[in-house]
């Protein structure tokens, strides 16, 4: 059952196509380099194709009607687009879910120290990392800083071609003889991942006039250096530290891959590659659909969705309650009715076979870079614990679907059984009793700071979603 490249098949029209779709995908990784970042792209995209805020709709007490194209934002850090189709919701939904946090370092609530003369921010990492891959690269700051008096001030560093870069130093190899015999867990741990961000004094008149103590702005003077520039660029003080979320992420744009471009290495594959055909698909039904077709992109993935905006929260139940009672009358058994007759990709990344470590892989039951989208009966580890299984009859009907729409897919695992595993959302959806499968695209270096994908399988990711929608 091995599967054809899918570069071997395509016209010029769908190079052509392939091309766009990759550069857009660029344009939005680069654009989207944390959840709140991508939240904001998507709003864009979905306002400049007329999707009105949900929440807007039901404060003017509108009803919704067939064609009508909603969003609901969930702090700025989930966001779901809804396409009402002419079907009632009772019949279920069309839905395709990706989730837009990705692994990354975050600034400490009390981060800001200075030793020997450097200045540093402490961070704690977010999701499954190699800590030995994140020291000595160029690395940006994203985030918020939320003031008392309700302002919130973005922050990027690092992205301009003109900005400075933080980063995180490791040990020279000369003096490393006791380090290299390390396991690699424990080559540079956690606590280790401090951040440089500073290593010039205050003008002495200055730090006097500041902290007026002569000693204290003598001691930690290359700190108060940097409170200064963070007081004159963004105007918020050391305290403010306190409420803030600042990221920590590789500085930089996604780059084309390879000598025949054929590729894409960038931050956070995990999981936009996925996302963004996602959005893109939704956003290309030009005609109202039969079926209500939504996209769910959700925050705090990688941590085991937990929290407010983690797919365990209610706010995806929440906005089809909303949707029920504006397109009809709302009742708690229709609610369950929509949720539970509906269809959903899980679309997430799955590990691409790397020749280099083809001892992680089983051959015959893995994703190969450039063979199309790939589905996954079930995901989790060892006797697949954590896993969602999408039933046989399921699968038999997608294969209809993506033959049917000239998809190229293939079936996968992670790789070798006992050797790992990773979950999705999945097992969440699944809990309303719907239909779930994993779908996504296949990934090398999965979690490193640079990811790779081949966009012949973004672009069938995106093939894949718009057939699932217009006729799952
Ligand atoms: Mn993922
Ligand atoms: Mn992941």
């Amino acid at each position: 059952m091995e599967r054809p490249n899918a570069w071997k098949n395509y016209t010029a029209e769908d190079i052509e196509k392939l091309n766009d779709l990759s550069a857009r995908y660029r344009a939005f990784l680069d654009g989207g380099k944390t959840e709140r970042e991508c939240v904001k792209e998507t709003v864009a995209l979905a306002e400049a194709k007329g999707y009105r805020d949900l929440a807007a709709v039901v404060k003017a007490g509108e009803a919704l009607k067939p064609g009508d194209k909603v969003y609901s934002n969930c702090m700025g850090k989930a966001i779901m687009l809804f396409h009402i189709g002419k079907k009632p919701l009772e019949q279920g939904m069309n839905i395709i879910g990706a989730h837009i946090d990705s692994p990354r370092m975050d600034v400490k609530q009390n981060p800001l120290y200075e030793d020997t003369d450097i200045a540093y921010l402490d961070t704690h990492y977010y999701g499954g990392i190699k800590k030995y891959q994140w020291v000595t690269i160029p690395l940006a700051l994203h985030g918020v800083v939320a003031k008392k008096d309700g302002t919130v001030i973005d922050v990027v560093i690092g992205e301009d071609e003109n900005d400075p870069v933080v980063c995180v130093s490791d040990l020279l190899i000369h003096l490393s003889r006791e380090q290299m015999t390390k396991p690699a867990a424990t080559v540079i741990e956690g606590e280790m991942l401090n951040l440089i961000v500073g290593g010039r004094p205050i003008d002495e008149e200055e730090g006097e006039g500041e902290e007026g103590d002569e000693k204290k702005a003598a001691k930690d003077a290359v700190k108060a250096n940097v409170l200064k520039i963070l007081k004159d660029k963004y105007d918020f003080e050391e305290e403010d530290f306190l409420s803030a979320e600042i990221e920590v992420v590789p500085a930089g744009k996604a780059r084309d891959l390879g000598l025949d471009r054929s590729m894409i290495l960038g931050y956070g594959h995990d999981d936009r590659v996925c996302a963004f055909p996602s959005v893109d698909a939704i956003l290309s039904l030009d005609e109202t659909p039969d079926t209500t077709c939504c996209c769910i992109l959700a925050d705090k993935e990688e941590i085991g969705s937990v929290g407010a905006t983690g797919m365990r929260a209610h706010y995806f139940e929440n906005a089809v309650a909303e949707l029920v009672a504006a397109t009809g009358t709302y009742s708690d058994l229709t609610l369950r009715r929509a949720l539970t007759a509906s269809r959903m990709l899980s679309c997430d990344v799955s590990a691409g076979f790397d020749p280099n470590f083809a001892g992680a892989f089983e051959k015959k039951n893995v994703a190969y870079l450039g063979r199309g989208v790939c589905y996954n009966k079930f995901t989790g580890s060892g006797g697949k614990s954590g896993s969602n299984d999408a039933n046989a009859e399921f699968i038999a009907r997608l294969r209809g679907i993506m033959d049917d729409n000239n998809v190229a897919y293939q079936f996968a695992e992670l790789g070798k059984v006992d050797q790992g595993g990773g979950g999705t959302i999945a097992y969440i959806c699944a809990l309303y009793g719907m239909e779930v499968i994993d779908s996504g695209v296949a990934v090398l270096s999965m979690h490193a700071p640079m990811e790779v994908i081949n966009k012949a399988d973004l672009y069938e990711a995106k093939k894949a979603y718009l057939a699932f929608m217009k006729n799952a």
